[in-house]
């Protein structure tokens, strides 16, 4: 979200501009896998859209048909086990999945993907990106890093410019891991909720992706996010044996007999970021280079999306 939000708004003031993303398709954290009758998001499970201007962006560029409210009963659930409902917000999904919204911005970039850059080159005042595979893409006037801090820090070190990787040091371990299984229930299940955000020694969030708006409805998609500790505890845990963790607690939390008839697990090393710290982004003006993410702006989509815009008007100034 970060990386073609900059790309759109600099294009939009008639720069030229490239993105390379590792991945083959864009959308980072905004992620669904395909399934047999659809797809089930496995990062962003919903996102917010408090700024105006973010609404704005997302009408002009994703179109208003690639995303949709979801009205969710949402829950809050204590140590205690005790339930209140989530305060009154509007959120918002990708409609029929998460990545509508980023492949719909990405028509609007000159994207390559499958493209890992390891490291920046100076040549005279412009930049080169060196790939993993050794290839030289440039020259660049600027360049612009939105990958999550610890992976930031990498590429600045790789580079020769420790100075700059000192300037993140504090935020690389800021992201957190989250193992993410999906459950397919051949009839449906009801425990109360659509989406439950808990204090629980296992699980972070749970939600009905089958409740989502555009979403076939086969049977029923779960997603089934882990806590943070529990997660680091089960990094090198096999999936299978995730898997069956999560799904004889998701059991028992909702009091359900019902066995799932598929499941699909993705563990990610960088989920969610623990910081509320908001600069905004990092602009370093003597090189040339921007920072911006989530992570440099309290976290989440919208984040990524604040924190582009406020690279971009840096830039701009
Ligand atoms: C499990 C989970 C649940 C979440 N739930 C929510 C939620 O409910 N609501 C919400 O608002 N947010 C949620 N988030 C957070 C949200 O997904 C992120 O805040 C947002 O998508 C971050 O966008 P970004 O552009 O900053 O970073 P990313 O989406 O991480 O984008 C970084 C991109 O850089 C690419 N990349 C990395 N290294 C390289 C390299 N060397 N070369 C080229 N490309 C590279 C990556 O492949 C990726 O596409 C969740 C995230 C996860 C993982």
């Amino acid at each position: 979200m970060a990386g073609l939000t900059a790309a759109i708004q600099l294009s939009k003031r008639g720069h030229d501009v490239s993105v390379f993303e590792k991945s083959r398709g864009p959308g980072g954290r905004l992620s669904s896998k395909r399934v047999t009758d659809g797809a089930v998001d496995f990062g962003a499970q919903y996102f917010t859209a408090r700024d105006a201007g973010f609404r704005r962006f997302l009408d002009e560029y994703a179109g208003p048909g690639t995303y949709g409210h979801w009205p969710a009963r949402f829950v809050f659930q204590r140590k205690d086990g005790s339930r209140e409902t989530f305060p009154q917000d509007e959120r918002f999904v990708g409609v029929p999945r998460m990545t509508a919204v980023s492949r719909a911005l990405s028509a609007h970039v000159k994207l390559q993907a499958g493209t890992r850059i390891r490291n920046l080159a100076r040549k005279d005042s412009t930049w080169d990106l060196v790939t993993v595979d050794g290839d030289r893409l440039g020259p660049f006037d600027r360049v612009i890093l939105t990958v999550p801090p610890a992976q930031a820090s990498d590429i600045l070190l790789e580079s020769g410019l420790a100075d700059l990787a000192g300037r993140i040091e504090r935020m690389a371990g800021s992201l957190l891991p989250c193992w993410a299984v999906a459950l397919h229930y051949r009839e449906p299940l009801d425990p109360g909720f659509d989406g439950l955000r808990c204090e629980h020694p296992v699980f972070f969030w749970i939600g009905n992706n089958t409740s989502k708006p555009g979403r076939p409805s086969h049977g029923q998609w779960w997603m089934l996010h882990a806590d943070p500790d529990w997660t680091r505890e089960h990094l090198d845990t096999p999936a299978e044996e995730v898997f069956r963790k999560l799904k004889e607690a998701f059991s028992e939390l909702a009091d359900i007999a019902a066995e799932p008839d598929d499941w699909l697990a993705h563990r990610w090393l960088y989920a969610r970021s623990e910081h509320n710290d908001r600069p905004g982004s990092l602009w370093f003006a003597d090189h040339g280079i921007g920072l911006a993410g989530d992570w440099l702006s309290g976290g989440r989509v919208e984040g990524a999306y604040l924190s582009a815009s406020d690279l971009v008007s840096a830039m701009v100034d």
